[in-house]
Protein backbone atom coordinates (compact mmCIF):
# COMPACT_ATOMS: atom_id res chain seq x y z
CA UNK A 1 0.00 0.00 0.00
CA UNK A 2 1.05 3.74 -0.47
CA UNK A 3 2.32 5.76 2.05
CA UNK A 4 -0.43 8.84 2.04
CA UNK A 5 2.78 10.68 4.14
CA UNK A 6 4.64 10.21 1.31
CA UNK A 7 2.79 11.29 -1.72
CA UNK A 8 2.66 14.35 -3.72
CA UNK A 9 -0.98 15.74 -2.55
CA UNK A 10 -1.53 19.04 -1.78
CA UNK A 11 -4.43 17.80 0.57
CA UNK A 12 -3.27 14.99 3.04
CA UNK A 13 -5.30 12.21 2.98
CA UNK A 14 -6.53 12.15 6.23
CA UNK A 15 -8.72 9.25 6.10
CA UNK A 16 -5.39 7.38 5.20
CA UNK A 17 -2.74 8.78 7.21
CA UNK A 18 -2.50 5.96 9.96
CA UNK A 19 0.20 6.26 12.88
CA UNK A 20 2.62 3.24 11.49
CA UNK A 21 3.19 5.56 8.26
CA UNK A 22 4.92 8.18 10.00
CA UNK A 23 8.41 6.82 10.85
CA UNK A 24 8.44 4.91 7.55
CA UNK A 25 7.99 8.09 5.96
CA UNK A 26 10.25 10.28 7.57
CA UNK A 27 13.17 7.10 7.75
CA UNK A 28 12.69 7.25 4.06
CA UNK A 29 12.72 11.24 3.44
CA UNK A 30 15.89 11.22 5.64
CA UNK A 31 17.63 8.89 3.46
CA UNK A 32 16.76 10.47 0.23
CA UNK A 33 17.44 13.90 1.30
CA UNK A 34 20.85 12.70 2.76
CA UNK A 35 21.70 10.89 -0.24
CA UNK A 36 20.80 14.27 -2.38
CA UNK A 37 22.88 16.68 -0.06
CA UNK A 38 25.80 14.77 -0.55
CA UNK A 39 25.76 15.10 -4.27
CA UNK A 40 25.03 18.89 -3.86
CA UNK A 41 27.25 19.74 -2.24
CA UNK A 42 30.36 18.34 -4.16
CA UNK A 43 29.57 20.81 -6.89
CA UNK A 44 32.35 23.54 -8.25
CA UNK A 45 30.18 26.00 -9.66
CA UNK A 46 26.63 26.30 -7.46
CA UNK A 47 23.71 28.45 -8.67
CA UNK A 48 20.66 29.04 -7.07
CA UNK A 49 18.99 26.44 -9.95
CA UNK A 50 22.02 23.67 -8.94
CA UNK A 51 21.78 24.07 -5.07
CA UNK A 52 19.35 26.19 -3.48
CA UNK A 53 16.52 24.89 -5.63
CA UNK A 54 17.31 21.68 -5.77
CA UNK A 55 17.90 21.89 -1.68
CA UNK A 56 14.31 23.81 -1.17
CA UNK A 57 12.36 20.58 -2.84
CA UNK A 58 14.22 18.62 -0.04
CA UNK A 59 13.50 20.95 2.67
CA UNK A 60 9.87 20.86 1.57
CA UNK A 61 9.58 16.70 0.93
CA UNK A 62 10.53 16.68 4.86
CA UNK A 63 8.24 19.64 5.97
CA UNK A 64 4.98 17.77 4.27
CA UNK A 65 5.59 15.14 5.69
CA UNK A 66 6.60 16.50 9.18
CA UNK A 67 3.44 19.15 9.33
CA UNK A 68 0.93 16.44 9.61
CA UNK A 69 2.58 14.50 12.27
CA UNK A 70 3.00 17.17 14.32
CA UNK A 71 -0.15 18.89 13.71
CA UNK A 72 -2.03 15.12 14.24
CA UNK A 73 0.14 15.35 17.42
CA UNK A 74 -1.38 18.54 18.47
CA UNK A 75 -4.52 17.90 17.97
CA UNK A 76 -4.90 14.36 18.30
CA UNK A 77 -2.96 13.04 20.80
CA UNK A 78 -2.36 9.44 22.11
CA UNK A 79 0.29 7.02 23.54
CA UNK A 80 0.92 5.31 20.17
CA UNK A 81 1.50 8.60 18.66
CA UNK A 82 3.16 10.32 21.05
CA UNK A 83 5.78 7.17 20.92
CA UNK A 84 6.31 7.92 17.24
CA UNK A 85 6.00 11.46 17.10
CA UNK A 86 9.11 11.41 19.61
CA UNK A 87 11.49 8.98 17.48
CA UNK A 88 10.50 11.06 14.31
CA UNK A 89 11.76 14.19 16.11
CA UNK A 90 14.97 12.73 17.37
CA UNK A 91 15.70 11.50 13.66
CA UNK A 92 14.29 15.21 12.17
CA UNK A 93 16.94 16.96 14.85
CA UNK A 94 19.70 14.91 14.29
CA UNK A 95 18.84 15.82 10.46
CA UNK A 96 18.71 19.00 11.16
CA UNK A 97 22.22 19.60 13.02
CA UNK A 98 24.08 17.19 10.88
CA UNK A 99 22.36 19.54 7.77
CA UNK A 100 23.51 22.66 8.93
CA UNK A 101 26.93 21.52 10.62
CA UNK A 102 27.89 20.18 7.09
CA UNK A 103 30.73 22.29 5.92
CA UNK A 104 31.12 21.35 2.15
CA UNK A 105 27.47 22.13 1.90
CA UNK A 106 28.05 25.38 3.68
CA UNK A 107 31.41 26.18 1.43
CA UNK A 108 28.86 25.79 -1.86
CA UNK A 109 26.23 28.18 -0.26
CA UNK A 110 29.59 30.44 0.16
CA UNK A 111 30.24 30.06 -3.44
CA UNK A 112 26.65 30.74 -4.65
CA UNK A 113 26.58 33.64 -2.48
CA UNK A 114 30.31 34.77 -3.60
CA UNK A 115 29.08 34.57 -7.84
CA UNK A 116 29.00 37.87 -10.17
CA UNK A 117 25.57 37.21 -10.95
CA UNK A 118 23.85 36.46 -6.94
CA UNK A 119 23.23 39.97 -7.29
CA UNK A 120 20.96 39.25 -10.13
CA UNK A 121 18.39 37.23 -8.32
CA UNK A 122 15.47 38.15 -6.81
CA UNK A 123 15.67 40.05 -3.45
CA UNK A 124 13.88 36.62 -1.87
CA UNK A 125 16.38 34.48 -3.65
CA UNK A 126 19.10 36.33 -2.21
CA UNK A 127 17.21 36.70 1.18
CA UNK A 128 16.67 33.10 1.26
CA UNK A 129 20.52 32.31 0.46
CA UNK A 130 21.66 34.86 3.14
CA UNK A 131 19.40 33.48 5.54
CA UNK A 132 20.59 30.02 5.03
CA UNK A 133 24.44 31.39 5.45
CA UNK A 134 23.22 32.94 9.05
CA UNK A 135 21.35 29.71 10.20
CA UNK A 136 24.43 27.12 9.35
CA UNK A 137 26.94 29.58 11.64
CA UNK A 138 24.26 29.12 14.14
CA UNK A 139 23.95 25.62 13.88
CA UNK A 140 28.06 25.52 14.77
CA UNK A 141 29.67 24.90 10.92
CA UNK A 142 32.20 26.64 12.15
CA UNK A 143 33.22 24.92 15.53
CA UNK A 144 35.59 22.09 15.97
CA UNK A 145 35.06 18.73 15.90
CA UNK A 146 34.83 18.28 19.21
CA UNK A 147 32.27 21.41 19.80
CA UNK A 148 30.27 20.37 16.73
CA UNK A 149 29.12 16.76 18.96
CA UNK A 150 28.69 18.65 21.95
CA UNK A 151 26.09 21.32 19.74
CA UNK A 152 24.54 18.26 18.13
CA UNK A 153 24.06 16.61 21.61
CA UNK A 154 22.26 20.44 23.77
CA UNK A 155 20.11 20.12 20.14
CA UNK A 156 19.01 16.71 20.70
CA UNK A 157 18.47 16.82 24.53
CA UNK A 158 16.66 20.19 24.07
CA UNK A 159 14.07 18.99 21.48
CA UNK A 160 13.63 16.07 24.06
CA UNK A 161 13.19 18.53 26.66
CA UNK A 162 11.05 20.84 25.53
CA UNK A 163 8.56 17.50 24.12
CA UNK A 164 8.58 16.40 27.26
CA UNK A 165 8.03 19.62 29.00
CA UNK A 166 4.55 20.18 26.64
CA UNK A 167 3.25 16.55 26.78
CA UNK A 168 3.44 17.17 30.55
CA UNK A 169 1.30 20.36 30.55
CA UNK A 170 -1.10 18.07 28.52
CA UNK A 171 -1.51 15.37 30.65
CA UNK A 172 -2.18 17.34 33.76
CA UNK A 173 -4.51 19.49 31.99
CA UNK A 174 -6.33 16.38 30.91
CA UNK A 175 -6.10 14.13 33.74
CA UNK A 176 -7.64 16.55 36.39
CA UNK A 177 -11.49 17.18 36.58
CA UNK A 178 -13.87 17.46 39.28
CA UNK A 179 -17.10 15.85 39.64
CA UNK A 180 -20.17 17.51 41.12
CA UNK A 181 -23.47 16.55 41.90
CA UNK A 182 -25.02 18.72 43.34
CA UNK A 183 -26.23 21.58 40.95
CA UNK A 184 -26.41 24.08 43.55
CA UNK A 185 -22.30 23.71 43.72
CA UNK A 186 -22.44 25.94 40.22
CA UNK A 187 -24.65 28.72 41.50
CA UNK A 188 -23.91 31.70 39.33
CA UNK A 189 -22.25 29.57 36.22
CA UNK A 190 -23.97 30.23 32.81
CA UNK A 191 -26.25 27.68 31.64
CA UNK A 192 -24.55 27.42 28.50
CA UNK A 193 -21.03 25.98 30.61
CA UNK A 194 -23.66 24.26 32.91
CA UNK A 195 -24.65 22.22 29.59
CA UNK A 196 -20.79 21.66 28.93
CA UNK A 197 -20.40 20.29 32.10
CA UNK A 198 -23.27 18.04 31.45
CA UNK A 199 -22.05 17.18 28.65
CA UNK A 200 -18.48 16.40 30.08
CA UNK A 201 -20.02 14.40 32.77
CA UNK A 202 -21.91 11.93 29.99
CA UNK A 203 -18.70 11.41 28.42
CA UNK A 204 -16.96 10.17 31.35
CA UNK A 205 -20.01 8.23 32.18
CA UNK A 206 -20.70 10.01 34.93
CA UNK A 207 -23.72 11.75 36.54
CA UNK A 208 -24.32 15.10 36.98
CA UNK A 209 -21.79 17.98 36.27
CA UNK A 210 -17.77 17.50 35.49
CA UNK A 211 -15.70 20.22 35.46
CA UNK A 212 -12.27 20.25 33.43
CA UNK A 213 -8.97 22.48 32.82
CA UNK A 214 -9.85 23.15 29.20
CA UNK A 215 -10.19 26.31 29.09
CA UNK A 216 -14.10 26.69 28.04
CA UNK A 217 -14.99 25.03 31.20
CA UNK A 218 -12.35 26.80 33.45
CA UNK A 219 -13.54 30.65 32.89
CA UNK A 220 -16.83 30.43 33.12
CA UNK A 221 -16.29 28.87 36.80
CA UNK A 222 -13.41 31.24 37.60
CA UNK A 223 -15.61 34.34 36.51
CA UNK A 224 -19.17 33.59 37.27
CA UNK A 225 -19.42 30.71 40.20
CA UNK A 226 -20.51 31.82 43.35
CA UNK A 227 -18.80 28.99 45.30
CA UNK A 228 -15.75 30.28 46.45
CA UNK A 229 -14.10 27.00 47.83
CA UNK A 230 -15.24 25.72 44.14
CA UNK A 231 -13.32 28.71 42.38
CA UNK A 232 -10.15 28.14 44.69
CA UNK A 233 -10.06 24.35 43.78
CA UNK A 234 -10.25 24.73 40.20
CA UNK A 235 -8.17 27.79 40.66
CA UNK A 236 -5.21 25.42 42.32
CA UNK A 237 -5.52 22.75 40.12
CA UNK A 238 -5.29 25.13 36.79
CA UNK A 239 -2.49 27.06 38.00
CA UNK A 240 -0.09 24.44 39.69
CA UNK A 241 -0.69 21.83 35.99
CA UNK A 242 2.21 20.30 35.59
CA UNK A 243 4.92 21.66 38.33
CA UNK A 244 5.51 20.61 42.37
CA UNK A 245 2.08 21.99 43.74
CA UNK A 246 -1.44 21.63 43.98
CA UNK A 247 -3.80 18.24 43.58
CA UNK A 248 -0.97 16.57 41.18
CA UNK A 249 2.12 17.88 43.15
CA UNK A 250 5.33 15.98 41.49
CA UNK A 251 3.40 13.61 39.08
CA UNK A 252 4.11 15.92 35.83
CA UNK A 253 6.70 18.32 37.14
CA UNK A 254 8.52 20.55 34.64
CA UNK A 255 10.30 22.19 37.20
CA UNK A 256 13.71 20.05 37.12
CA UNK A 257 12.90 20.27 33.03
CA UNK A 258 12.59 24.07 32.63
CA UNK A 259 16.27 24.02 34.61
CA UNK A 260 17.34 21.70 32.27
CA UNK A 261 16.52 23.28 29.25
CA UNK A 262 17.78 26.85 30.72
CA UNK A 263 21.06 25.24 30.84
CA UNK A 264 21.55 23.26 28.08
CA UNK A 265 20.70 27.16 25.62
CA UNK A 266 22.84 28.92 27.76
CA UNK A 267 25.73 26.03 27.17
CA UNK A 268 24.40 26.08 23.42
CA UNK A 269 24.84 30.11 22.96
CA UNK A 270 28.18 30.04 24.69
CA UNK A 271 29.61 27.47 22.05
CA UNK A 272 28.65 29.99 19.16
CA UNK A 273 29.86 32.59 20.89
CA UNK A 274 26.95 34.51 22.41
CA UNK A 275 27.13 35.38 25.80
CA UNK A 276 23.58 34.45 26.94
CA UNK A 277 20.57 32.52 25.18
CA UNK A 278 18.81 35.79 25.03
CA UNK A 279 21.62 37.28 22.82
CA UNK A 280 21.19 33.91 20.61
CA UNK A 281 17.20 34.25 20.08
CA UNK A 282 18.18 37.69 18.98
CA UNK A 283 20.69 36.64 15.99
CA UNK A 284 17.10 36.21 14.24
CA UNK A 285 15.32 38.83 14.95
CA UNK A 286 14.93 42.75 14.67
CA UNK A 287 15.65 43.84 18.11
CA UNK A 288 19.14 44.96 17.77
CA UNK A 289 20.11 43.71 21.23
CA UNK A 290 19.18 42.92 24.92
CA UNK A 291 19.39 46.27 25.88
CA UNK A 292 16.63 47.29 23.23
CA UNK A 293 14.50 44.36 24.97
CA UNK A 294 14.86 45.36 28.00
CA UNK A 295 14.65 48.84 27.56
CA UNK A 296 11.07 47.99 25.69
CA UNK A 297 10.07 45.81 28.33
CA UNK A 298 10.94 48.21 31.48
CA UNK A 299 9.24 51.32 29.64
CA UNK A 300 5.78 49.06 29.05
CA UNK A 301 5.83 47.92 32.90
CA UNK A 302 6.88 51.57 33.41
CA UNK A 303 3.11 52.80 32.15
CA UNK A 304 1.19 49.68 32.84
CA UNK A 305 2.19 48.89 36.35
CA UNK A 306 0.97 52.12 38.22
CA UNK A 307 -2.92 51.62 36.31
CA UNK A 308 -2.75 48.06 37.45
CA UNK A 309 -2.43 48.79 40.68
CA UNK A 310 -4.93 51.58 40.91
CA UNK A 311 -7.25 48.63 39.42
CA UNK A 312 -6.24 46.74 41.62
CA UNK A 313 -7.20 48.33 44.73
CA UNK A 314 -10.44 49.77 43.39
CA UNK A 315 -11.53 45.77 43.14
CA UNK A 316 -10.52 45.20 46.83
CA UNK A 317 -12.50 48.10 48.00
CA UNK A 318 -15.23 47.32 45.33
CA UNK A 319 -15.05 43.23 46.91
CA UNK A 320 -14.81 44.72 50.65
CA UNK A 321 -17.96 47.31 50.35
CA UNK A 322 -20.34 45.32 48.06
CA UNK A 323 -19.51 41.97 49.09
CA UNK A 324 -17.84 41.72 52.66
CA UNK A 325 -14.88 40.02 51.48
CA UNK A 326 -11.32 41.21 53.10
CA UNK A 327 -9.17 38.83 51.96
CA UNK A 328 -9.27 39.36 47.94
CA UNK A 329 -7.38 36.10 47.07
CA UNK A 330 -6.30 35.11 43.66
CA UNK A 331 -9.33 33.08 42.69
CA UNK A 332 -11.53 36.07 43.19
CA UNK A 333 -10.15 38.16 40.96
CA UNK A 334 -12.09 37.32 38.09
CA UNK A 335 -15.26 36.81 39.93
CA UNK A 336 -15.36 40.24 41.34
CA UNK A 337 -14.21 42.24 38.39
CA UNK A 338 -16.80 40.28 36.52
CA UNK A 339 -19.25 41.95 39.53
CA UNK A 340 -17.82 45.07 39.05
CA UNK A 341 -18.04 45.16 35.39
CA UNK A 342 -21.54 44.30 35.28
CA UNK A 343 -22.65 46.64 38.32
CA UNK A 344 -20.62 49.72 36.26
CA UNK A 345 -21.55 48.65 33.07
CA UNK A 346 -24.19 46.04 32.78
CA UNK A 347 -22.82 44.28 30.52
CA UNK A 348 -20.92 40.91 30.77
CA UNK A 349 -19.41 38.85 27.91
CA UNK A 350 -21.81 36.16 29.12
CA UNK A 351 -24.77 38.53 28.06
CA UNK A 352 -22.90 39.06 24.25
CA UNK A 353 -22.60 35.01 23.27
CA UNK A 354 -26.00 35.18 21.64
CA UNK A 355 -24.68 37.65 19.33
CA UNK A 356 -22.08 35.35 18.58
CA UNK A 357 -23.34 32.05 17.53
CA UNK A 358 -20.26 30.40 15.47
CA UNK A 359 -22.22 29.60 12.44
CA UNK A 360 -22.62 33.50 12.01
CA UNK A 361 -19.09 34.33 13.41
CA UNK A 362 -17.33 32.51 10.85
CA UNK A 363 -19.20 33.63 7.15
CA UNK A 364 -18.82 36.85 9.49
CA UNK A 365 -14.83 36.63 9.40
CA UNK A 366 -14.84 35.42 5.85
CA UNK A 367 -17.26 38.13 4.56
CA UNK A 368 -14.26 40.98 6.09
CA UNK A 369 -11.46 38.90 4.49
CA UNK A 370 -13.44 38.73 1.14
CA UNK A 371 -13.93 42.37 1.19
CA UNK A 372 -10.58 43.47 2.58
CA UNK A 373 -8.57 41.16 0.38
CA UNK A 374 -10.70 40.36 -2.63
CA UNK A 375 -11.08 36.92 -2.51
CA UNK A 376 -13.61 34.46 -2.21
CA UNK A 377 -13.57 31.75 0.74
CA UNK A 378 -15.46 28.41 0.14
CA UNK A 379 -16.35 25.50 2.79
CA UNK A 380 -15.11 22.66 1.12
CA UNK A 381 -16.65 19.57 3.28
CA UNK A 382 -15.78 16.86 0.51
CA UNK A 383 -12.19 17.35 2.03
CA UNK A 384 -10.72 14.68 4.32
CA UNK A 385 -9.69 15.81 7.60
CA UNK A 386 -8.73 14.02 10.76
CA UNK A 387 -12.15 14.65 13.23
CA UNK A 388 -15.66 15.31 12.40
CA UNK A 389 -15.67 18.96 13.77
CA UNK A 390 -12.65 20.04 11.19
CA UNK A 391 -13.50 21.37 7.89
CA UNK A 392 -11.45 22.39 4.85
CA UNK A 393 -11.66 25.65 3.13
CA UNK A 394 -10.39 27.07 -0.19
CA UNK A 395 -9.58 31.15 -0.63
CA UNK A 396 -9.77 31.54 -4.27
CA UNK A 397 -9.80 35.11 -6.57
CA UNK A 398 -12.06 35.19 -9.27
CA UNK A 399 -12.23 31.23 -9.40
CA UNK A 400 -8.61 30.81 -9.16
CA UNK A 401 -7.63 29.25 -5.89
CA UNK A 402 -4.87 30.42 -3.85
CA UNK A 403 -4.44 28.56 -0.98
CA UNK A 404 -6.36 26.06 1.35
CA UNK A 405 -6.98 26.37 4.74
CA UNK A 406 -8.42 24.03 7.61
CA UNK A 407 -10.52 24.89 11.10
CA UNK A 408 -10.62 23.04 13.60
CA UNK A 409 -11.99 25.32 16.46
CA UNK A 410 -13.49 23.13 19.35
CA UNK A 411 -11.85 22.42 22.46
CA UNK A 412 -11.28 18.10 23.18
CA UNK A 413 -9.89 15.18 25.18
CA UNK A 414 -6.43 14.61 22.89
CA UNK A 415 -6.27 18.12 21.57
CA UNK A 416 -3.68 20.85 23.09
CA UNK A 417 -5.17 23.96 24.50
CA UNK A 418 -4.74 27.13 23.01
CA UNK A 419 -4.73 28.80 19.72
CA UNK A 420 -2.66 28.91 16.52
CA UNK A 421 -2.05 28.59 13.26
CA UNK A 422 0.66 25.89 11.83
CA UNK A 423 1.30 26.01 8.04
CA UNK A 424 0.52 22.80 6.29
CA UNK A 425 1.89 23.22 2.72
CA UNK A 426 4.41 26.19 2.06
CA UNK A 427 3.72 28.00 -0.92
CA UNK A 428 6.84 28.01 -3.38
CA UNK A 429 7.48 27.07 -7.03
CA UNK A 430 9.77 23.87 -7.91
CA UNK A 431 12.51 24.16 -10.97
CA UNK A 432 9.98 22.80 -13.34
CA UNK A 433 8.05 25.80 -12.70
CA UNK A 434 5.06 24.49 -10.87
CA UNK A 435 3.79 26.37 -8.07
CA UNK A 436 2.42 24.30 -4.52
CA UNK A 437 -0.59 26.36 -3.07
CA UNK A 438 0.15 27.38 0.70
CA UNK A 439 -2.08 25.56 3.02
CA UNK A 440 -2.84 26.22 6.63
CA UNK A 441 -3.90 24.49 9.53
CA UNK A 442 -6.36 26.83 12.47
CA UNK A 443 -6.69 25.47 15.60
CA UNK A 444 -8.67 27.07 18.24
CA UNK A 445 -10.15 25.74 21.73
CA UNK A 446 -13.82 27.25 21.97
CA UNK A 447 -16.89 25.89 23.61
CA UNK A 448 -18.01 23.22 21.82
CA UNK A 449 -21.54 22.87 20.71
CA UNK A 450 -24.32 20.83 23.02
CA UNK A 451 -27.09 18.67 22.29
CA UNK A 452 -26.77 20.51 18.78
CA UNK A 453 -27.28 23.71 19.83
CA UNK A 454 -24.82 26.01 18.20
CA UNK A 455 -21.51 26.90 20.34
CA UNK A 456 -21.87 30.55 21.13
CA UNK A 457 -18.52 32.34 21.07
CA UNK A 458 -17.64 34.38 23.43
CA UNK A 459 -16.19 38.35 22.31
CA UNK A 460 -13.08 36.82 23.60
CA UNK A 461 -13.01 33.95 21.24
CA UNK A 462 -14.17 36.29 18.60
CA UNK A 463 -11.26 38.27 18.91
CA UNK A 464 -9.12 34.89 18.85
CA UNK A 465 -10.35 33.69 15.95
CA UNK A 466 -9.76 36.83 14.19
CA UNK A 467 -6.25 36.92 15.30
CA UNK A 468 -5.18 33.20 13.86
CA UNK A 469 -7.28 34.02 10.79
CA UNK A 470 -5.05 37.06 10.54
CA UNK A 471 -1.47 34.42 10.94
CA UNK A 472 -3.01 32.55 8.32
CA UNK A 473 -3.94 35.06 5.97
CA UNK A 474 0.11 35.88 6.82
CA UNK A 475 0.72 32.88 5.44
CA UNK A 476 -1.89 31.93 2.31
CA UNK A 477 -2.00 35.34 0.81
CA UNK A 478 1.66 35.13 0.50
CA UNK A 479 3.23 35.85 -3.24
CA UNK A 480 6.49 34.77 -2.32
CA UNK A 481 7.60 31.73 -4.67
CA UNK A 482 10.89 31.11 -2.46
CA UNK A 483 10.46 28.28 0.26
CA UNK A 484 12.16 29.77 2.99
CA UNK A 485 10.91 33.01 2.85
CA UNK A 486 7.30 32.39 1.74
CA UNK A 487 4.34 32.98 4.14
CA UNK A 488 5.76 33.34 7.62
CA UNK A 489 9.01 31.23 6.82
CA UNK A 490 12.02 33.28 7.98
CA UNK A 491 9.93 36.03 9.20
CA UNK A 492 11.28 37.22 12.48
CA UNK A 493 9.35 36.74 15.21
CA UNK A 494 8.95 39.63 17.05
CA UNK A 495 7.21 40.88 13.59
CA UNK A 496 5.35 37.88 13.06
CA UNK A 497 2.43 39.44 15.39
CA UNK A 498 1.58 41.79 13.34
CA UNK A 499 -0.92 40.70 10.42
CA UNK A 500 -2.50 38.97 13.46
CA UNK A 501 -3.22 42.07 15.71
CA UNK A 502 -3.90 43.99 12.37
CA UNK A 503 -6.96 41.67 11.66
CA UNK A 504 -7.49 41.44 15.11
CA UNK A 505 -8.35 45.42 15.77
ZN1 LIG B 1 -0.46 35.36 17.37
Amino acid sequence: MNNPLLTQDLLPKFDHVRIEHMETAIDQILSENRMKIATLAQQDDPTWETLAQPMQALDDHLSNAWSVISHLNGVKNSDDLRKVYKNCLEKITEYSTEVSQNAALCEAYKKLAARDDFKDLSEAQRKSVENTLRDFHLGGVDLPEEQKQQYAALSRELAELSNRFSDNVLDATQNWHKHITDASELAGVPESAIDGAKQAARQKELDGYVITLDFPSFFPVMTYCDNRDLRREVYEAFVTRASDQGPDAGTWDNTPLMAEILKRRHSLSKLLGFNNYAERSLATKMARNTDEVLDFLNQLADKSKPVAEQEYAELKAFARDEYGVDDLQAWDVGYYSEKLRQQRYDISPETLRPWFPVDKVVPGLFRVAEKLFDVQIEAKPEVETWHEDATAYCISRNGEPLAWFYFDLFARQGKRGGAWMADCRVRWRNLRGQLQLPVAFLTCNFTPPVDGKPSLLTHDEVTTLFHEFGHGLHHMLTQVDVLDVSGINGVAWDAVELPSQFLEN
